[in-house]
């Protein structure tokens, strides 16, 4: 495998992701939140930067992008739909587009809800995604300016995708989830063992993100919507998928 994701801590919360191909160089980004910890990663590895992907226009996933573009000149890659309100892009894309990233296949995946022009980006070759702040670990984004019908469907496009794939996310907020997830799934025992696991990799100061999609889907409540026993549990037994997840979002949001 000649494709290495490097995950970096930046801001309060965020996080950014390198993706780079040891025998062309390309060297993506996902997510600028702000210039100083990237360009530090990428000058102690010795990287250029190639690609910026902006998974959507929240200030703190494209504050740094001005600067590491005059550092680095990266191919500026953003939501066709959103390019009112992002930095200046130099190749707009649009749900199911497919470009390149070096010799790497990248499809974009439209999945709107925490603001609508969210997209996600999903390299096959690397089994990977970068979702931003649609599915999060044991999470997903608040619904600041879509519908909860319209994240589900979102998410759904997400959970479709091989379980293997590393969900890369744009925010350490796992503790925090999974002290309200257990509330939906207290039965749930891979969810008591997530819980656990994400409880001792903090104290240690270890990122739990990114996640594997098929652990997401074992445990992450926002993507178990559709199922009877999710349903059972907070007597929506004849309710809809969408409903559900919006039952779920409503209750996260009190939480
Ligand atoms: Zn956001
Ligand atoms: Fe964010």
């Amino acid at each position: 495998m000649t494709l290495n994701l490097v995950t970096i801590p930046c801001r309060e919360d965020n996080y950014a992701f390198l993706l780079h191909d040891t025998e062309t160089g390309m060297t993506a980004l996902a997510d600028a939140p702000e210039a100083a910890p990237i360009r530090a990663e990428l000058d102690m590895r010795g990287w250029n930067l190639t690609h910026i992907l902006i998974t959507h226009h929240h200030y703190d996933h494209v504050d740094g992008i001005e600067e590491l573009r005059d550092a680095y000149a990266p191919q500026v890659i953003g939501a066709e739909a959103d390019a009112h309100r992002l930095p200046q892009l130099d190749l707009a894309v649009s749900d199911g587009d497919t470009f390149t990233l070096g010799r790497h296949a990248a499809r974009v995946m439209d999945v709107s809800g925490h603001t609508v022009g969210h997209i996600a980006f999903y390299i096959p070759e690397a089994r990977v995604v970068f979702t931003g702040d649609s599915l999060m670990a044991l999470g997903c984004g608040r619904l600041f300016e879509g519908s909860a019908p319209q994240m589900w469907d979102s998410l759904s496009k997400l959970a479709a995708l091989p379980p293997e794939t590393q969900v890369c996310s744009g925010h350490e907020y796992s503790a925090a989830n999974a002290a309200f997830a257990v509330t939906i799934e207290p039965d749930n025992t891979a969810l008591a063992d997530r819980a656990a696991d994400i409880g001792e990799a903090r104290e240690m100061g270890i990122p739990t993100v990114p996640s594997a999609l098929s652990l997401e889907l074992a445990t992450n409540p926002f993507l178990r919507a559709h199922l009877p026993e999710v349903k059972a549990g907070l007597g929506m037994e004849g309710a809809t998928d969408a409903e559900v997840f919006a039952e779920i979002r409503a209750r996260k949001d009190r939480f």
